[in-house]
């Protein structure tokens, strides 16, 4: 055992320092690099990323730009959605998804999760569909995917778009009832990636990336990303101006290589989390879908019988850090409420908001570590 007292302070939600030195050398040399080759916009490092990034995804086209949030966008403005379509959204997930559909004049139609997986509901996305409705999208929440065939199914049956909010997913990977895999964000119309520093994949700042299986709505996305220039100072499209930084694309091209063992350390350190909770009884461990490996962007366990506040705070104060993903749902949200519709009950998603709670994940967590967290858990119901 360790003398946690020496090292309990230093626990970290997610730790970007520690993984940073391992690889500090490469990314020193590829950074300088561009600031000495002055490419800042559009250099070699973003095609090579995207050529990269292709390979990882087994051939889906993809686009580079500025953030998550962007990705989104440029993707929902790729598919021409038109002021006033309804777009079916979990009301479970972070403001992005609601956002762009706000800012495009759409209406976000928001719905409830599954009570296992918190992963958009498919029986309500059934019940959400007007002559309206335009696209859906689930967010393939803390890491794992939302149930895609069906979700394809569906989007099939009703003549539907399917964007996947992958933000906190990049790497998992879907399976099929036959056995097969696809990337998560390769299987609906368009894919949407955050390179958000915390993320699975994180660069040294902002960055994001758009993708998708049809070459020329590819090509579309790569338009409207710059400013719907097909070529130079001829504009097809009213676009946005949101592209990956050089020094960003040069930092991901050294953890793109990185991300299948940043994913391995992640999903051992899930199982390290689930022996050492398994018999707390307040406790509900992360469930795994049949249908999807999970990439734990975030751990996240339900608290029973309303101790989760207490429990967070007491976590706190023996320096232990823990965060609640989301604690208002969309719908309890001013700008939402003004814009949005609510269908269906949002049971499930207003019951998560008040139980859930992130535990520390992050590739460098070391078992000792994890061993203080859940024995403070443990001790804090006992007491
Ligand atoms: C992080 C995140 C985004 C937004 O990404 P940014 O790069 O921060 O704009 C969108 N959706 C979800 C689910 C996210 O977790």
């Amino acid at each position: 055992m360790l003398d946690f007292k020496n090292f309990y302070m230093k626990i970290e939600m997610v730790d970007l320092k520690k993984q940073h030195s391992k690889i500090k050398t490469e990314i020193n040399a590829a950074v300088l690099k561009v600031i000495e080759d002055a490419n800042f916009i559009n250099g070699p490092e973003v095609k090579l990323f995207a050529e990269k990034l292709t390979h990882y995804f087994n051939g889906a086209y993809v686009v580079p730009c500025a953030n998550g949030t962007d990705a989104l966008q440029i993707a929902m403005m790729a598919l021409d959605l038109k002021a006033g379509d309804e777009v079916i959204i979990p009301a479970f997930t972070y403001v992005a998804t609601a956002e762009v559909i706000g800012l495009l004049n759409l209406k976000p139609v928001m719905i409830d999760v599954d009570e296992n997986n918190f992963n958009i509901s498919i029986s309500e996305i059934r019940k959400a569909i007007t002559e309206k409705t335009k696209a859906i999208v689930p967010v393939h929440l803390y890491g794992q995917t939302a149930n895609m065939e069906e979700i394809m199914k569906i989007a099939k049956e009703f003549n539907l778009y399917v964007i996947e909010d992958n933000a906190q997913a990049i790497g998992a990977e879907y399976i099929y009832m036959d056995n097969t895999k696809k990337q998560a964000g390769t299987i609906g119309d368009i894919g949407c990636t955050s390179f958000f520093p915390s993320k699975n994949l994180g660069c040294y700042g902002d960055g994001g990336a758009i993708y998708t299986n049809d070459k020329s709505l590819a090509e579309k996305i790569k338009m409207i990303a710059n400013h719907g220039q097909e070529v130079k100072y001829v504009h097809k499209y009213i676009g946005v101006n949101s592209r990956l930084d050089t020094i960003q694309a040069a930092i991901l091209n050294i953890k793109l290589d990185h991300l299948n063992e940043y994913i391995n350390a992640r999903q051992k350190a899930a199982k390290i989390y689930d022996h050492l909770l398994s018999n707390i009884k307040e406790i509900q461990i992360p469930y795994r879908n049949q249908y999807s490996t999970h990439v734990f962007h975030q751990y996240t366990i339900k608290i029973k019988g309303n101790k989760r506040d207490e429990l967070k705070k007491h976590l706190e104060s023996i320096g232990i850090p823990a965060m609640i993903y989301y604690p208002v749902p969309l719908n309890e949200q001013e700008a939402y409420q003004k814009i949005g519709k609510i269908s269906g009950s949002l049971t499930n998603t207003i019951e998560l908001c008040k139980s859930v709670l992130s535990l520390p994940m992050h590739t460098e967590l070391i078992q000792e570590e994890q061993e203080f967290i859940c024995n403070s858990i443990r001790e804090f119901f006992i007491k």
